[in-house]
């Protein structure tokens, strides 16, 4: 556990004057991952001696398996601590530039890959290098979505659309919604498959008449945000980069966090042959490189036995069955079928109405209190649809035991509290 806050107390969004000067707005408006910000609330009720079952992580609850970290060990011994190139060390690159290319059957060169520290700094240079601040551009996003993008997107000054995800399709979009989004001034389109929060994945028909779409828009990048890659629980896992056409223009971003339980470490990956110039100078601009060390250990994540990858994700698929089947079973909620990741989003609509809460961030915050389990609220994730019903997010990356005793304890809740 650590401290979410940095130690640095509370941020206000929107807050202006300091003692110290102004801070600009897009600073005071910056989102952030209200995941931290539950698990300081968590931390907080756990320094009080309350028993609280956490679903609000999304990271493996495995720790990084030991020949990775022995490579890690290693370099450092050897006196890998300095920096690296900014687009990584050219075997990493080659390794990465081999798996992003084996997942997706493409052939992709180490010169299109460049390494940073997380797929999630991919995000905003990605918008950075394609967007200019004020000027309109407009960037397509999934919402319910990974809240980094809604804030990347408003910080550097473009434009945010969302893209509304469909409950009834498995919170795949509607191809056509996408069609009507796109005009002239569209710049970006971020795709995220597996889906962060809702574990639904883009694939067959559905990802067929997408790519269509994005065919006939030669002018728009794609970001392919497919951290999620390797945990695809039904079928194979499909990328938009595999169309005909498409690839030039998509930027595929994987890494090593969550295959590899390497959240810690810092390493991500992105592939375009046009922008992997520009990433590298933002690299340089701002991180000069990803942890020498880590680069490291993620090579032999990437070229070593891939055993223990596949073990958890055996694991992660196994919970993902125990909570969807225990979810069905709680009073008011309707949980569909995650394709892949590691979360459940639950419509708990029914379940709001039936306890008295007057939202999905209600019922979140009386589940915390009064019941003792952490989850995320829908509005963590993006504005509510309206009319697109009440929904909380399940990170299911923790034991059978938390995932069993946490759902029991919403159902006693639940039915303690129906009026
Ligand atoms: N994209 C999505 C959709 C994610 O869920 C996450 C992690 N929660 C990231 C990107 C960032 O991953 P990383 O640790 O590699 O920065």
């Amino acid at each position: 556990m650590f401290d979410s806050s940095g130690g640095a107390g509370t941020l206000t969004r929107g807050a202006k004057g300091t003692d110290m000067g102004t801070i600009s707005e897009r600073t005071a408006h910056l989102g952030t991952e209200n995941a931290f910000v539950v698990l300081a609330e968590v931390e907080k009720l756990t320094a009080q001696g309350r028993d609280v079952v956490s679903f609000c992580i999304g990271q493996p609850d495995f720790v990084t398996p030991d020949n990775i970290r022995e490579a890690a060990i290693k370099a450092i011994r050897e006196g890998r601590t300095g920096y690296t190139p900014s687009a990584g060390i050219p075997k990493l690159r080659e390794a990465a530039a081999h798996e992003i290319g084996r997942l997706r059957g493409l052939d992709v060169s180490p010169a299109e890959v460049v390494v940073a520290a997380g797929a999630k700094p991919f995000i905003g240079y990605s918008i950075l290098s394609v967007t200019d601040h004020g000027q309109g551009h407009e960037v397509i996003y999934p919402n319910p979505g990974f809240p980094i993008y809604d804030s990347q997107i408003e910080a550097m000054g473009a434009v945010p659309v969302p893209l509304y995800l469909q409950e009834a399709h498995d919170f795949a979009f509607d191809p056509g919604e996408l069609r009507d989004k796109i005009n002239e001034n569209t710049r970006l389109v971020i795709l995220n498959s597996p889906h962060n929060p809702t574990g639904g994945t883009l694939r067959g028909d559905v990802l067929n008449e997408i790519a269509s779409v994005l065919a006939e828009h030669e002018h728009v990048w794609i970001y392919a945000d497919e951290i999620y890659s390797r945990l695809v629980y039904d079928g194979e896992f499909e990328s938009i980069a595999s169309y005909d056409g498409l690839r030039e223009r998509t930027i595929i971003v994987d890494g090593a966090s969550k295959t590899w339980a390497m959240t810690g470490w810092r390493i991500g990956y992105a592939a375009n042959k046009a922008l992997a110039p520009y990433f590298t100078s933002w690299v340089t601009n701002t991180e000069s490189c990803a942890p020498h060390p880590s680069q490291y250990a993620a090579l032999e994540a990437l070229s070593g036995p891939q055993d223990e990858p596949d073990r958890m994700k055996k694991v992660f698929h196994r919970r993902r069955d125990l909570i969807v089947r225990l979810l069905g079973d709680v009073p008011g909620f309707e949980c569909r079928m995650p394709g892949g990741a590691f979360y459940a989003w639950p419509n708990v609509t029914e379940a709001c109405r039936m306890v008295g809460a007057d939202d999905s961030e209600h019922f979140r915050l009386r589940l915390l209190n009064e019941a003792g389990v952490a989850v995320l609220a829908d509005i963590h994730f993006g504005h509510r649809r309206p009319g697109g019903g009440q929904h909380i997010r399940f990170s299911y990356a923790t034991s059978d035991d938390a995932i069993e005793k946490g759902v029991e304890r919403i159902t006693g809740f639940i039915k303690k509290n129906t009026r």
